[in-house]
């Protein structure tokens, strides 16, 4: 898998050719603003920044960047945060701007097809506002783009309920690294015909293909919905609260978690009257008809008391539930304030795991005395330990690391994965065996060595050089 980084004069030209001369950005300032992305510590510089207009334009990239074996970068927002769009081996960042429709809403099939450059939140706007819901709602939904989300396999807050981005994802089209047009899947309730190509592509991380159009699942928006909150004075009484809800065969759209760090960081932030010395924090929503969101968001504040929540309320108003979620999505950006450098990782544990893993991370940010945050999204086992630092002390840092992986050990060996939902990217490549093994490597290998045989699509990212060596600290193989 070798690249060749070369983006001559030439090349350029012919580049310009297509896209048009307002398309191409090449001045070191560009090439400065594109040369990393949400990631603290990464960066590389391209060689060239493109901004096609069509699918057309991405096929006559793609066939020269296969024939001169330059590297591609799709980027979307550039919000991931496992280095998936740092153009490591230099080589063409492809931007969606240009690319950013709303092209059909069918209300017939209930779906509706997008361009990769749409903006989350403005999807989700669009939809609702014709009465209907697509449910995935990463934090960062206001400035994420649907392209960045399906080759993420982004989650959000509702993914508890409503699953995550691959459960909507009806049809794509893709541009192969040979540069041909391939659509897969279509507006069906059902297909199965070959291989599932289209599972493929969700969440492969821009690295066997681009993805030009999308077509997206919709489902009627709900009547209903209603917030509660409650506070514990320990994790544990937390933990307990989210497996008790679910074991009472209650499934909410969102129970989210804070621990204290980050309560007090988004309070810090947002000042909206977070108590900072609560341990522990969840927010639970429910939506549907009227009758059943009262029943359940009553049930699962009775849950939470107990479980020994010193407070558990519900959202006075529509305004102040609206409040509290922001405050929870604002999270990562309120921790981000206390230090030079924040590092948020994404271990994900089965649910009912989730009091050992906090504690696990607790104990470990205290052993290499390190400030460790928690929250996440707790009914789905996926929490966000996040790690504020100082890249600048490079003690610190080799402390940090010992630390993530650590976390990433104990997550799998409860049962759980490295990443639930942020991607592998060139951050997460060289854990990636921990998870799959050598057998699994080995496939997806083979998988990427046939669709992408030159290696030109975001080259570096997934499959890492050297896979780290497992720790033996808490007894696992
Ligand atoms: C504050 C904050 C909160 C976040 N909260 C969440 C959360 O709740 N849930 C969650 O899952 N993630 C979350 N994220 C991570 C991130 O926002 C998601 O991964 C998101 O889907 C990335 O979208 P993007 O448009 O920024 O994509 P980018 O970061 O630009 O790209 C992501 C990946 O997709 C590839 N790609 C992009 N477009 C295409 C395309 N058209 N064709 C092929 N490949 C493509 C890129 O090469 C890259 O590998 C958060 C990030 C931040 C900074």
């Amino acid at each position: 898998m070798k690249v060749v980084r070369n983006v001559g004069l030439e090349m350029k030209n012919s580049f310009l050719s297509i896209v048009g001369v307002e398309n191409v950005k090449y001045s070191q300032a560009h090439m400065l603003a594109y040369s990393y992305d949400a990631t603290a510590n990464f960066q590389a510089m391209p060689d060239l920044v493109l901004s096609p207009r069509s699918t057309q334009e991405i096929v006559e990239i793609v066939k020269i960047c296969a024939k001169e074996q330059i590297p591609i970068v799709p980027r979307g927002s550039g919000t991931n945060l496992a280095a998936g769009t740092v153009p490591t081996q230099g080589g063409i960042v492809l931007l969606f701007n240009n690319m950013s429709e709303i092209l059909e809403l069918d209300k017939e099939n209930l779906t509706v097809t997008v361009q990769p450059g749409v903006i989350t939140q403005d999807l989700s706007n669009y939809v609702e506002s014709n009465g209907l819901f697509y449910p995935p709602d990463p934090s960062s939904m206001k400035i994420s783009t649907i392209g960045g989300n399906v080759s993420e396999n982004s989650g959000g807050l509702r993914g508890l309920k409503y699953g995550v981005t691959k459960d909507y994802v009806k049809a794509l089209t893709v541009v192969t690294p040979a540069g041909e047009v391939m659509k897969l899947g279509g507006k069906l309730a059902k297909d199965v015909a070959g291989y599932d190509l289209l599972s493929l592509l969700v969440g492969s991380e821009g690295t066997l293909g681009v993805i030009t159009e999308i077509t997206l699942k919709l489902i009627p928006l709900p009547i209903a919905k209603k917030t509660g909150i409650a506070y514990f004075n320990s994790l544990e009484d937390a933990a307990e609260t989210v497996s008790a809800i679910i074991a009472n065969r209650i499934i909410p759209v969102t129970l989210e978690f804070m621990d204290k760090g980050t309560i007090g960081a988004v309070e810090d932030f947002m000042k909206i009257g977070l108590p900072r010395e609560a341990e522990a924090m969840l927010l639970m929503e429910q939506d549907g008809n009227d009758k059943q969101v009262d029943e359940d968001i009553q049930k699962m504040i009775a849950i939470a008391k107990e479980n020994g929540a010193t407070s558990a309320i519900l959202a006075a108003s529509e305004e102040e539930s609206d409040i509290l979620k922001t405050g929870r999505r604002a999270a990562l950006s309120a921790l981000s304030r206390k230090r030079p450098t924040t590092i948020l990782e994404d271990a994900t544990v089965p649910r009912s795991e989730i009091a050992k893993m906090v504690k696990a991370i607790q104990e470990i940010a205290l052993k290499h005395d390190l400030q460790i945050s928690t929250f996440g999204h707790a009914g789905d086992g996926n929490l966000h330990p996040t790690c504020l630092t100082d890249v600048r002390d490079q003690e610190e840092m080799a402390r940090v690391e010992k630390a993530l992986e650590e976390i990433f050990q104990v997550a799998i060996e409860l049962g759980g994965t490295i990443t639930g939902e942020h991607g592998v990217g060139e951050m997460k490549a060289p854990y990636l065996e921990w998870k799959l093994g050598t057998v699994g490597m080995n496939l997806m290998r083979t998988i990427k060595q046939s669709i992408d045989p030159q290696n030109i699509m975001n080259p570096g990212k997934i499959f890492a050089k050297e896979t780290k060596k497992r720790l033996v600290i808490h007894g696992g193989n």
